[in-house]
């Protein structure tokens, strides 16, 4: 069986250092806020760019962190893609806060900016705060638009950066584009620890420090709360392997890339639709999906044979039970992300892959599509 995603694989290709760093942090006697956590917060926010890194419990509440740093709270509204995992609108939630939904680019599954300025209109003085946009697959969103229009409208940006770490539009890589913004470390992340955890990033030494008030009990001095905060800590045996992943980020991200290259050669000229990124954008591929109107009987078909497939996502935030009461007023104003979530399908995706491995998986995907698949 060849996996969607593998977490033990990476362990395995970084094993001697992480049992290294992993056996330092439990004889240093110090869990929780200590040198390991100060220097990847260093280590990632330079690799990114940026000025300040906090580290916190997850990417969920780095966002949330992030979005109550920048200002939002109870009642107000903040405009995000349905088209993206339920912890994006769960952390506007948290703060409080309304997710607006807005429609995707049907070419790419990004946040759609003509979509977005539409919606920031129509919501006219009804509290319209922020703008999440999310890298969606690690393919950065149009975020020269999205900021052109927050800098219009008086807005506050926090990119949802948790599949698009080092990913970038014109060399700036996502995460700096906006006031703030929120990366997971969830293991099957291109940056995974082996546990939860995240980090908050900014330029604004300002919005820094409200986060990193936020993310402890709201205390600038240890036992004084300066104002009602969380505990969302990253703890040091997941900033340490952490530390020994990050290195190797570029170099696994461009295996993400061959693999990529190698899935959309095969698939050109077949049934199978693929995104393809501008010469603009380096993608960093944390999904390698297909677009087809037969997914139920592709992802079957794969399994049979013995290949992982998945798909991010099979239902769009405003149809899930929870958000149904953010729906919008009008019924097919999302159709773009309705169609992508109804064909939408993610291939095996992670640097360990070998090429054996992504052989198999396009033999099988031919034989689909020569022998099984009947002309519709
Ligand atoms: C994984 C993910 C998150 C949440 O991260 P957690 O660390 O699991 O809380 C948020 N947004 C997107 C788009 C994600 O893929």
């Amino acid at each position: 069986m060849i996996p969607q995603t593998s977490p033990g694989a990476s362990y395995r290709a970084h094993q001697t250092e992480i049992d290294d760093a992993v056996a330092r942090v439990m004889q240093s006697g110090i869990y929780i806020l200590g040198k390991e956590v100060a220097a990847f917060e260093k280590e990632f926010s330079a690799y990114l760019g940026a000025h300040y890194g906090i580290g916190v419990g997850s990417g969920t509440d780095a966002l949330h962190i992030a979005l109550r740093a920048c200002g939002v709270g109870a009642g107000d509204r903040v405009a995000t893609t349905p088209l993206t995992a339920s912890a994006t609108a769960a952390a506007i939630e948290m703060a409080g806060a309304i997710p607006v939904f807005v429609d995707v680019d049907p070419r790419t599954g990004l946040l759609d900016p003509e979509r977005l300025e539409r919606a920031i209109k129509d919501d006219g003085s009804q509290r319209l705060k922020a703008i999440v946009p999310v890298h969606l697959y690690g393919y950065p969103a149009d975020m020269e638009a999205i900021t052109a229009l927050a800098n219009r409208y008086g807005l506050m940006v926090i990119e949802d950066c948790a599949q698009s770490h080092g990913a970038s539009i014109d060399l700036r890589k996502t995460g700096t584009w906006g006031h703030m913004a929120a990366f997971s470390f969830y293991p099957t992340k291109n940056l995974g620890a082996i546990g939860d955890g995240g980090v908050v990033i900014t330029n604004d030494r300002s919005l820094a420090e409200k986060a990193r008030l936020l993310r402890e009990y709201g205390w600038r001095e240890r036992y004084v709360s300066e104002r009602a905060g969380l505990n969302s800590r990253l703890d040091e045996l997941q900033a340490a392997i952490l530390r020994v992943k990050l290195p190797y980020l570029d170099r696994e991200n461009r295996r993400r890339c061959e693999v990529a290259e190698l899935y959309a050669h095969a698939l050109a000229g077949s049934s199978l639709e693929t995104i393809r990124p501008t010469a603009k954008v380096q993608h960093v591929y944390h999904q390698f999906v297909v677009m087809c109107d037969r997914r139920h009987e592709l992802l079957v078909f794969l399994k049979e044979e013995g290949v992982g497939a998945l798909i991010h996502y099979p239902v769009p935030l405003h149809r899930q039970p929870a958000y149904l009461p953010r729906r919008p007023p009008k019924e097919d104003s999302l159709a773009h992300s309705e169609r992508f979530c109804g064909r939408v399908l993610s291939f095996p995706m992670f640097p360990e892959l070998t090429n054996e491995q992504v052989g198999k998986v396009i033999h099988v995907v031919k034989q689909w599509e020569t022998t099984v698949r009947v002309p519709a």
